[in-house]
Formats: structure tokens, C-alpha cells, sequence
């Protein structure tokens, strides 16, 4: 089993992983290749030590080659569910991976696009954040989907060949769907409504009946990712060691609160992963 799974590959992830590959300690980090869009996409970093005025692509440019240099791959899967199994912990992805490890780093980052008023409610009862794990429930259906980045639009792609009808909230620029299906609607709803299930999405100036909502964000709201996670005003609620209230399952970066930056960030992400081989030894010598 590994020694821990690390979620996100923004600066807490990689700074977590490059300090547990530093410890000789065995993982899988999870994330883009791309590392995060929050680096390559800052015009000019002037915060950063040591890297003085460096545009988010170099920056990008320079931590990629630093993974390569340590042999840390990403694995380019998005964590759909973490789960606690006692003395381990069980990860599932979208794209239908499951992997094992005795402990978790999870440094997912925060979505800037707000939650919608009726999402959390209507969650499992026709909202999904998994557009490859539910889209073939929505065949012949009609469905919106609220995407907030380019890199998803495969995703929607995905839900084109089992819905008839997709209305695309599109939170970004540059959109490219050209399936015939597709509505593009540049409006943010004002929130999801229904009886049993969700079956409206209301804007101001309209309301379109629907069967089913997709939200398609970079990130899972840690919540849905973890079942009993204790979260506060948004942000993962952690100890000065970055554990948070499940044993074993510590959180970094963005997640944690503000200030949103990379130092924080980076630093919250060593200090995850030393706090990671702790609880390692403890639970050795438990054994
Ligand atoms: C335009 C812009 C400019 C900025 N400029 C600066 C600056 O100059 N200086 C500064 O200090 N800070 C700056 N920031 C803030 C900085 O980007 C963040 O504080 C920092 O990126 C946080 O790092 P993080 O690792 O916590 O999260 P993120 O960088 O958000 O990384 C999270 C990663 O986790 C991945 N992820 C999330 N959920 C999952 C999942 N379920 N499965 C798999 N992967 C997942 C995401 O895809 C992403 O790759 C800027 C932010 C923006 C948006």
C-alpha cells in the first residue's frame, strides 16, 4: 500500500510531494500535467523567493522540470471521492481508478466560482459533479451543464452522447462545442430548483426545465470529496501540522484558507507532508 495520496498539483501538492519524495516515503499525486492553472495563468509572480518578476508560465516551466528531476509523475485522474477505511484510505477517481493509501494530502485548491443557491441540496438527486460516472443516466434527457474551465469541455463532450439537449453555462472564455446539441448561455443562474429531484434552473430573466445539472468545476468542494470533513466558512479546518479532523487525512494550500498565495501554499504543503511521515512511524509502531 502507499504511503500516502496526495490531491492537487498546485503548489501545496507538489511541495508535498517533493518533501515525502525527499523522505523516501512511496505516493501518487493527483492533478494536471499542466500543474494548475493558478500558476500558469498569474502574469507576473514578484512574491516569490528567490524568483524575482517570473511570469506563470516560466514558473510552471521550472516546476515541471523540478518534478521531472525527482521522478515525481502526475497522475491526470480527477479524485472524485476519498474515503476512510479504518487504518487506510480508499481514493476513487472519475475516470474510474481506485487506489489505496495509508494516509492523504489533500491540496485541491478553491474554486473562485461560487456555489449555486439549491446545488449542495440537490446533490445524488440530479446534480453531479461526475459528467463520465453519470452521463449515461441522462439519456435522451435534457441537462444544463455549468463548466468554469476549458480543460472540462471533453467532459461535456462526454454528456453530448447521451443527452439530447445540453444547455452550457460557460464560466470561461473561448468556448468550442460544436455539437448541434449544444446551447451556450453566458448567464450565471441564480439558483436550482425541484420538488424531489432538481428540475429548473432559474436565471433572472428565464427558467429552463431540465432533467439533470452537471457543475464542472477544477476543483470538488472538499466536502463532497470527503465524507465527515470538517470545513468552516468554505475552507478545510486543520491543526498547526495541517491534520484535519480525520485521522490520517491532512489538507494544504488555498484549501486551508487565505492568504491565497503560493509561499502559503508551498510551505502548508512541506509542512503536510512531514506531518504525513510522523503519522507514519506512529502508526508503526501501533503496529
Ligand atoms: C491569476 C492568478 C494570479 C495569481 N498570482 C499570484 C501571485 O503573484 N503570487 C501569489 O503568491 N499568489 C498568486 N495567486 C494565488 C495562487 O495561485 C494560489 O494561492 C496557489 O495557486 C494555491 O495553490 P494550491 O496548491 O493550494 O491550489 P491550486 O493552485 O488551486 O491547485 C490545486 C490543484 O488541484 C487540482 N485538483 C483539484 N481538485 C482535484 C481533484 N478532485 N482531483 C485531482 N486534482 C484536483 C486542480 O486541478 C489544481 O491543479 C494567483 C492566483 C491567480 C488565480
Amino acid at each position: 500500500m502507499l504511503d500516502c495520496i496526495i490531491i492537487g498539483s498546485g503548489a501545496a501538492g507538489v511541495s508535498a510531494a517533493l518533501t515525502l519524495r525527499a523522505n523516501g516515503k512511496s505516493f501518487m499525486l493527483f492533478g494536471s500535467a499542466a500543474l494548475s492553472e493558478k500558476i500558469s495563468k498569474a502574469e507576473r509572480i514578484r512574491n516569490y523567493m528567490g524568483l524575482p518578476n517570473i511570469s506563470g508560465e516560466d514558473f510552471c516551466k521550472a516546476v515541471q522540470a523540478q518534478l521531472v528531476e525527482a521522478e515525481i509523475t502526475i497522475t491526470q485522474e480527477k479524485v472524485s471521492g476519498v474515503y476512510a477505511l479504518g487504518d487506510k484510505f480508499g481514493v476513487a477517481t472519475q475516470e474510474g481508478g481506485y487506489y489505496e493509501s495509508a494516509s492523504v494530502i489533500l491540496g485541491c485548491g478553491v474554486e473562485s466560482v461560487k456555489q449555486i443557491e439549491g446545488e449542495t441540496e440537490f446533490v445524488g438527486r440530479g446534480v453531479s459533479y461526475c459528467a463520465t460516472c453519470d452521463g449515461f443516466l441522462y439519456k435522451g434527457k435534457t441537462i444544463a451543464v455549468l463548466c468554469t474551465s476549458k480543460r472540462l469541455e471533453h467532459e461535456i463532450g462526454h454528456l453530448c452522447s447521451f443527452a439530447d439537449k445540453v444547455y452550457l453555462i460557460a464560466m470561461y472564455k473561448d468556448v468550442e462545442m460544436g455539437d448541434e446539441k449544444v446551447e451556450i448561455i453566458r448567464k450565471m443562474p441564480l439558483k436550482l430548483e425541484g420538488e424531489k429531484r432538481v428540475d429548473k434552473v432559474v436565471f433572472a430573466d428565464k427558467t429552463l426545465p431540465v432533467d439533470g445539472v452537471f457543475v464542472l468545476r477544477e476543483s470538488v468542494a472538499p466536502t463532497v470529496l470527503v465524507g465527515g470533513l470538517r470545513v468552516e466558512n468554505g475552507h478545510i479546518v486543520t491543526t498547526r501540522n495541517m491534520q484535519t479532523n480525520i485521522e490520517g487525512c491532512f489538507a494544504a494550500g488555498d484549501c486551508t484558507g487565505r492568504p491565497y498565495q503560493y509561499a502559503k501554499a508551498a510551505g502548508e504543503g512541506n509542512i503536510a507532508a512531514h506531518a504525513v511521515c510522523a503519522y507514519l512511524s506512529e502508526q508503526k509502531k501501533k503496529a
